[in-house]
């Protein structure tokens, strides 16, 4: 599922976390599509070794999101990781003329290690930033997922009211229908 942040996006890459995981970056193919998905398509072709960054990156990102709601303190070799890769410079950002005489924002393409370091920054924006008291792990028992929660009322317990959240409402209606 789509989340506001690249960063929980990444950690969001392995699925079911907690049950039996899968993985959406096993190759480079599926790490240039899921960069290209998220405007991050490569100055080159991902290769072994930049899977190996962005998985690293995202173990590291989610031991560190499951530390700071309340999981104990963060690995300072996560931290670390983390601080490392988003070190490196960020991709270029320009104004750019538009046909209709207005102005738009644009990104350069990013190196490999450029689109790191948007994802690395994303987390220390997040992690040391305003949403982190809206940051929430899904309540379903093999999801993992991490989400912000920018509901008004701060009481959204699933990373998807649709999957998650069904699926949780179906087992409670089967637990009460099966009492005596
Ligand atoms: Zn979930």
């Amino acid at each position: 599922m789509r989340h506001e942040r690249v960063c929980l996006e990444l950690v969001g890459t392995v699925r079911g976390r907690l049950g039996e995981p899968s993985d959406d970056l096993a190759d480079p193919v599926s790490l240039a599509g899921w960069l290209a998905r998220r405007g991050l398509r490569p100055t080159e072709e991902p290769d072994a070794a930049h899977v190996t960054g962005f998985r690293a990156l995202r173990e590291a990102s989610y031991r560190l999101l499951v530390a700071v709601t309340g999981g104990g303190a963060p690995r300072p070799d996560d931290v670390a990781l983390v601080n490392r890769r988003a070190a490196h410079p960020a991709p270029a950002v320009s104004l750019v003329d538009t046909p209709g005489g207005g102005l738009r924002r644009e990104v350069a393409v990013p190196t490999p290690e450029q689109a790191l370091a948007v994802v690395a920054r994303d987390l220390v924006d997040l992690v040391g930033g305003p949403d982190l008291v809206r940051l929430h792990q899904c309540e379903a028992d093999v999801c993992g997922t991490f989400f912000v929660d920018t509901s008004r009322a701060g009481s959204r317990r699933w990373c998807s009211s649709a999957t998650c959240g069904n699926r949780a409402r179906v087992a409670a209606h089967r637990g009460r229908a099966a009492q005596p």
